[in-house]
């Protein structure tokens, strides 16, 4: 579907093996494994609270795991510790692999007291150290991508949730990752709003982006993904490539998840 030119011998962009994930005594993510090959889409799909943004998370580091590995373009991530004690060993490690994965949020997370193309420009000119005419430049460009070149000089607050979520992908984008994460990007839009984004994340799709998507939107998961994975309590329960997981699931627990909706 959006597989660009890769050579079996590219490292995945992101491979999860046997992940385990608690927060105090309540294990969230209980031994998964999920891996993102350049060029593809995974879409992460379950119940709320199955641990789809836990597991998001632990992938660009933004949470700790107790146990299991996690590697980036085939570089394991280092850590120190054991258990609850677990914590990556290289911060400049961790910088590289988060500012790699760039992420997009259900709430957009734009900063208010920034105009859009401010806000596009500021983690690659302050985290990065990239020359900032060049930044705007993309900057410009990027938001331009997503449809709104018009709005550069707008606060965040002056535009439509839809709006906001492309520049939010503008912003992501413009950090040049190897992969882009989106939790939930269409769940906090209404309907006529959620398509312009859907048309963004298609697009990107078909530029054969590596994206890992969780989303509700099993129309969006079918029409972008080249591989389902369904979280249920913690554990993959099923996976594979759409036609599969949509057409033909396997398991109670997915056919039932799947006929109740998202
Ligand atoms: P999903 O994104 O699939 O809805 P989450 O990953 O957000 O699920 O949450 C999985 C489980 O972990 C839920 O039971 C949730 O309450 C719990 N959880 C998530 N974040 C935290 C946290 N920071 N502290 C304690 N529990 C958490
Ligand atoms: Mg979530």
């Amino acid at each position: 579907m959006s597989q660009a030119d890769v050579t079996d011998t590219d490292p995945p962009v992101i491979e999860i093996r046997d992940l385990h994930k608690s927060f105090g005594n309540l294990e969230v993510l209980k031994g998964v494994d999920m891996t993102a090959p350049r060029g593809h889409v995974i879409a992460l799909i379950g119940s709320s609270g199955s641990g789809k943004s836990t597991l998001l998370r632990c992938a660009n580091l933004l949470e700790d795991s107790q146990q299991g590995e996690i590697l980036f373009e085939g570089e394991p991530i280092r850590w120190r510790g054991e258990g609850a004690g677990r914590h990556p060993a290289d911060r400049a490690q961790v910088t590289r692999i988060r500012t790699n994965l760039s992420m997009v949020f259900q709430q957009f997370n734009l900063w208010s007291h920034m105009s859009i193309l401010q806000n596009v420009m500021e983690a690659p000119v302050t985290v990065l150290g990239r020359d900032k005419a060049e930044v705007e430049a993309a900057a410009r460009g990027y938001l331009d991508k997503v449809g709104i070149g018009d709005k550069c000089e707008a606060w965040p607050a002056q535009l439509s949730g839809g709006q906001q979520q492309r520049a939010a992908i503008a912003r992501a984008l413009c950090m040049e990752p190897r992969a882009l994460l989106f939790d939930e990007p269409t769940s906090a839009l209404d309907p006529e709003l959620e398509q312009e984004v859907i048309k963004v994340i298609k697009d990107l799709a078909t530029e054969g982006r590596t994206m890992i998507i969780v989303t509700h939107d099993m129309r969006l998961a079918a029409d972008v993904a080249d591989h389902v994975v369904f979280l249920h309590l913690g554990k993959i329960e099923e996976e594979g490539p759409p036609e599969a997981v949509f057409g033909n699931p396997q398991t109670e627990r997915l056919q039932q998840f799947l006929s109740h909706g998202a």
